[in-house]
């Protein structure tokens, strides 16, 4: 048996903080305990977020917290050729469609269906998008592709779902609702997401999808906030061919007032403890480590 692939998956667009050291720590310690492998990715695709300085601060409060991980470490930004090769597979399919509207244009889109009753939202409490660029025809779409305003290349996620057909993952962890086993995908509640920007030729989803399952990953341990995503990646999954890991998401870390940890905050960010004292050891007590 090969062994057993976790990795920690972190965008450098803050200051990792006690939820970013308790999932690396969980990973780290289950690749250990299993004699697997852990892995760090460097999700930077936003480049108008992410930062050289904070991708530095994530290796060093990792080594700082005695964890260790391969090299190279993957870093998405520099696997752009891969995330546009899947691209043209999934619109060879006939599964994507160019859609022009500004996130206001989207708002008002939507303000106006609200008027005739509740509008849907996706799990992250996102109102759907309307799908009006689905409907473009052929040759206003051309137009508007020709003109050079930018676009964002969407999922037609009914045709997606038919394609796929119904979808479970294995959960060892748990949902948001204490949702465990075998669980039902549910990829319709997030309507036509973006899978790609005319800039950035891919996505969140897109680049976990194949990320993945281009490393080998088998043991997908992460925040209980991607619960809901793992539909979106389950179903990537099953229309492109990748192996399917097993999922545990795990509980989040919150502050005092019971909130979710914000990058921004000063009093949880793992340099800031550091600075102010702190060891490794009594960050391990403070997310309930042994
Ligand atoms: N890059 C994502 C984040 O920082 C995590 C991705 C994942 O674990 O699937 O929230």
């Amino acid at each position: 048996m090969p062994p057993p692939v976790f990795r920690f998956a972190p965008s450098p667009n803050g200051f990792l903080h006690l939820g970013h050291a308790y999932s690396a720590l969980l990973n780290f310690e289950s690749a250990r305990r299993s004699d697997g492998r852990f892995l760090l990715r460097i999700e930077d695709i936003d480049t108008t977020r992410c930062r050289p300085d904070y991708e530095a601060a994530i290796y060093e409060d990792l080594g700082w917290l005695g964890i260790a991980w391969e090299t190279p470490v993957r870093r998405q930004s520099e696997h752009l050729a891969d995330y546009r090769a899947v691209l043209d597979r999934l619109s060879a399919l006939g599964l994507l469609y160019p859609s022009f509207e500004s996130r206001a244009e989207i708002a008002r889109l939507v303000a106006e269906r609200e008027t005739r009753g509740a509008w849907p939202r996706d799990p992250d409490g996102a109102p759907l998008y309307p799908g009006t660029a689905k409907s473009l025809s052929i040759g206003e779409r051309e137009r508007l592709l020709r003109s050079g305003d930018p676009y964002a290349l969407r999922l037609d996620m009914a045709a997606a779902i038919r394609v796929a057909g119904d979808l479970t993952w294995t959960e060892r962890g748990l949902g948001p609702d204490g949702e465990t086993g075998e669980v039902t995908a549910q990829p319709a509640t997030w309507g036509d997401v973006i899978l790609a920007r005319k800039e950035t030729p891919t996505s969140y989803h897109l680049s976990v999808a194949i990320d993945d399952a281009l490393q080998g990953v088998t043991d997908v341990v992460r925040g209980q906030d991607l619960f809901w995503s793992t539909s979106v990646h389950r179903l990537l999954q099953k229309i492109l061919d990748l192996p399917q890991p097993v999922y545990r998401h795990h509980d989040l870390v919150r502050d005092d007032a019971g909130a979710k940890l914000a990058k921004s905050s000063r009093a949880t960010g793992l340099r800031e403890l550091r600075v102010a004292g702190t060891t490794p050891d009594d960050i391990r007590r403070r997310i309930g480590l042994p």
